[in-house]
Parts: C-alpha cells; sequence; structure tokens
C-alpha cells in the first residue's frame, strides 16, 4: 500500500495474522503460482524465526472465478469439470490434493486453516446483506454488485485512475454503473442447472470471486489484521475489491495492515525453441512441478531457484537456470552430508554469518543475500565444521530446506563430479569438444555416468 519497506508493528504483541489468496482448483498449479507460495512460505518462517506466533489462513477457491475479470465468461471451475467430465466438487478435491502434493514436495508449510469458499456460503451471504443494508449495493438481472462509487478510496492499493477507467470502459461495462463496479453474488443463468449453486436472499446463485476471500478473511482474522498476501496480479481487481467490499462493511477501519505481492515468474523462451511452453493456465500446456520432477529436477532445487530472486521482482524462468541452481542446490547437499558427520551437540553458531543471515532475512525478504551469507558460511574456513552445521540448522529454519533430513542414502554427487560436469558443460558451449570428451573420462572414471538430455546433463553414480 505505501510502495516501500516499513517496519514491522504486529496488531497484538507477539502475533501476527497472516491470509494468503488459495488457488483456484480447476486445474493443477503452474510453477509461477508456486513462486508466490514460497514467498509466503519464506515470509511465515521468517515471522515464525523472529518469535512470532502466526496465523496462516489460506483459502481454496472451489467456486465463483470467472474466466474474465470483468465478472463475465464462464466459472473457471465448471469450465475444468466439463473439460474433465466431472462434477466441479469432484475437479476442486482433486486438484487441492494435487496442489497439497506440490507443497509437500516443496516443503511448504501447510497453512493452520484451509477454508474453502463453499464451506462459507452463509458468511459471504451475510456480508452481502451487510453491504446492501448500508447501500453499496444494486442488482442487475444477472446478480448483485458492488457500486465502487460509493467510495473516494476506491482502488487505492493499485492506485487506479478510476476516471480514465470510466472513460475506456463503456464497452466491457454491460449494465453495469461503473466499469470499477463488481459482481458480489452471480444469479445461475436462466434454465442451467450447475452443480454447485446456492439460494440467496436475491436468488439461486454462486458467490462472487472477491466476496470469498472478504468473507473468509474476516471470519477467522477479524475486522483488522496484519498481514495479506497473494501475487501482484491480484492488486489491479481481486485485492482491490477486497479492500472496497470489506471496508464499507466495516466502516472504513483500515483492513489490513500490511499487503505483500510476489512478483511474476517469467518464462523465457527456450534458447533452443524445442519447447514452447506457454504459462498461462488458459493453455492447456503449463509448467508444472511434476513436470520438473518427470525432468529429473528435486523440487528443492525449484524451490532453491526462487530463492535467487527477490520476491518483488519479476524472476526469469529458463532451464539453464534452473540447472545452474540445481548445482547449487547438490552441492549445498552435498557440503551438508559431509558436515553432518561432524555435527556436535551445543555447537556454537558462526555467529557473523548468522547475524549477515538474519539482517539480510529481516531486510524485507532479502534471500539472496541471505543465500550469499550461508555460502559465505560454506567457504570459510575458520569456523569448525561442527558450528557450520549448527549455523545452517538454524538458517534452515527459514531457508525450509529440511537440512536436518537430507537423506544420506540418496547419496548427493560429489562435488568434484559436480565441478567437472559444469566445466564439460562449458567446454561444449564453447565448441571444445575434445576437452569435453577428456571431462567426460575423467566423470566415468570417477564412477559416474552422464547422460546428456534435452534439459542439460544428468549424472548418476555408474
Ligand atoms: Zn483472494
Amino acid at each position: 500500500m505505501t510502495r516501500s519497506v516499513d517496519p514491522f508493528v504486529p496488531i497484538m504483541p507477539g502475533q501476527v495474522g497472516l491470509y494468503a489468496c488459495g488457488l483456484t482448483v480447476y486445474n493443477y498449479a503452474h510453477i509461477g503460482n508456486l513462486r508466490t507460495y514460497i514467498f509466503e512460505d519464506i515470509l511465515r518462517r521468517a515471522l515464525t524465526f523472529f518469535g512470532y506466533q502466526v496465523n496462516h489462513v489460506m483459502n481454496v477457491t472451489d467456486v465463483g472465478h470467472l474466466i474474465s475479470d470483468a465478472d463475465e465468461g464462464e466459472d473457471k471451475m465448471l469450465l475444468g469439470a466439463r473439460r474433465m467430465g466431472q462434477l466441479a466438487w469432484e475437479l476442486a478435491e482433486f486438484y487441492w490434493q494435487a496442489f497439497r502434493q506440490d507443497l509437500r514436495h516443496l516443503n511448504i508449510l501447510e497453512p493452520h486453516i484451509w477454508c474453502k469458499a463453499t464451506d462459507h456460503i452463509p458468511q459471504q451471504i451475510a456480508l452481502v446483506q451487510t453491504l446492501e443494508a448500508k447501500g453499496f449495493t444494486y442488482t442487475l438481472e444477472d446478480g448483485v454488485y458492488f457500486d465502487s462509487s460509493k467510495l473516494d478510496d476506491y482502488g487505492k492499493l493499485a492506485r487506479l485512475d478510476v476516471a480514465g477507467l470510466q472513460a475506456g470502459a463503456r464497452i466491457e461495462m454491460g449494465q453495469k454503473r461503473q466499469p470499477t463496479d463488481f459482481a458480489l453474488w452471480k444469479f445461475s443463468p436462466l434454465g442451467q442447472q450447475r452443480d454447485m449453486e446456492w439460494d440467496s436472499p436475491w436468488g439461486v446463485g454462486f458467490p462472487g470471486w472477491h466476496i470469498e476471500c472478504s468473507a473468509m478473511a474476516l471470519h477467522y482474522l477479524g475486522e483488522q489484521f496484519d498481514i495479506h498476501c497473494g501475487g501482484v496480479d491480484h492488486i489491479p481487481v481481486h485485492h482491490t475489491n477486497e479492500i472496497a467490499q470489506t471496508e464499507s462493511a466495516t466502516g472504513q477501519k483500515p483492513w489490513v495492515n500490511y499487503w505483500l505481492h510476489g512478483e511474476f515468474l517469467i518464462i523465457a523462451p527456450d534458447e533452443s525453441g524445442k519447447d514452447e511452453i506457454k504459462m498461462s493456465k488458459s493453455k492447456d500446456n503449463f509448467l508444472t512441478l511434476a513436470y520438473l520432477e518427470e525432468q529429473g529436477y528435486d523440487p528443492l532445487a525449484y524451490r532453491y531457484f526462487c530463492l535467487t530472486g527477490h520476491y518483488r521482482s519479476p524472476l526469469t524462468f529458463s532451464w539453464s537456470g534452473l540447472d545452474a541452481a540445481a548445482n547449487a542446490f547438490n552441492r549445498f547437499k552435498h557440503h551438508i552430508l559431509e558436515l553432518r558427520g561432524q555435527a556436535q551437540a551445543n555447537a556454537p553458531l558462526a555467529e557473523a554469518h548468522f547475524y549477515a543471515f538474519q539482517q539480510a532475512v529481516a531486510d524485507d525478504l532479502n534471500m539472496p543475500r541471505a543465500l550469499a551469507a550461508l555460502w559465505g558460511l560454506l567457504r570459510d574456513a575458520a569456523v569448525p565444521s561442527s558450528s557450520k552445521y549448527a549455523t545452517l540448522l538454524a538458517m534452515d529454519a527459514v531457508l525450509g530446506f529440511d537440512v536436518a533430513n537430507f537423506a544420506a542414502h540418496e547419496e548427493a554427487v560429489p562435488a568434484e563430479v559436480v565441478a567437472l560436469v559444469e566445466e564439460r558443460a562449458a567446454a561444449r558451449q564453447s565448441r571444445s569438444w575434445g576437452r569435453a570428451d577428456e571431462l567426460r573420462q575423467q566423470i566415468i572414471a570417477l564412477g559416474y555416468s552422464l547422460e546428456d538430455t534435452p534439459t542439460g546433463p544428468k549424472v548418476k553414480r555408474a
């Protein structure tokens, strides 16, 4: 809201109410969505690390999210259900469970409270009734709408040019009084039975997407709470409308003290042009975590990749970038497995490195700098191994790589071999084929096999 980094002051000392917009469960999460959930996981872990008790609430959008932000087009759930030949209810359960599996694989902590929109219809209806009683609504033939002209500060989060929108958007408006008005409750289309619809004081239908988040956040976190998160794509419409309707209902109290948004993941056009996968969920073809896993990537390598960028900056995804992150993560894993053998209970922390790490985390979650502090620790020959390991375990409370459970039996590829593989990749890039072949022989001599795949070399113990 302030476009600046502000000190965090909780409403209740020592406690944080945290609401994060969840997935619309009509398809798998794409890796761009997952980048946002990784950022939110780091936020939650960081707050816990600094001593706060966090109450983390996440919704499951299982009804009402229409194809178009302009309150038109079909409900994404019904479209997905038709595609799959299933009921929307079955579809929601399937993709919610798939999403939870992604979270587990990425070692993202599940929210303390999961709330499904379809389990909170009475709360949503009650909120629309409050808005109606206060004169913020009007009814059209297809639904009940919020009248955004009743607010002086509509669009304050996105800093919208409301007058400009007014002038520019006549065509998409339909019957709406202002282009920035939005549906609170949509009526089921005449003569069509939906498998998700409810009675309401206005007629049979279903809630709008925005009212879901307002109603559930109010229900679980109250009329004022600390932090609301989401992706930057939520700012101009979804979060703008959440604020408008909630603050209208509660009497203009500032609803949320801090808004934090994760930036986009941008898919770089593949260097070889072989893999033209779009990020948009409306296409059938988009990158999922399961796809990365099929390609042989450890999901935690994707977590590592995401931490190489600051959450407020766009991050460019490419296979070579992911390979670099996977190599770094492998080296990290190798160090951990080596150091673990020298672990000692009560080993002192490496204070200077740990302090640098904490400073980075506390500075608006600067994870690239936090990772630099981690590598600074690993490279510091003056720090005893037992202290290194103890400090890495302490850092992992924020990083969430689950260092304590790195399995020795998986046996990370030794750093020496990883270095040879990287050198060979560089040799191939510069077309030094003879040198590349020499390096391959050295890798084989160390007992490893090497396979070149479309996504980069794969190394395994032979
Ligand atoms: Zn939301």
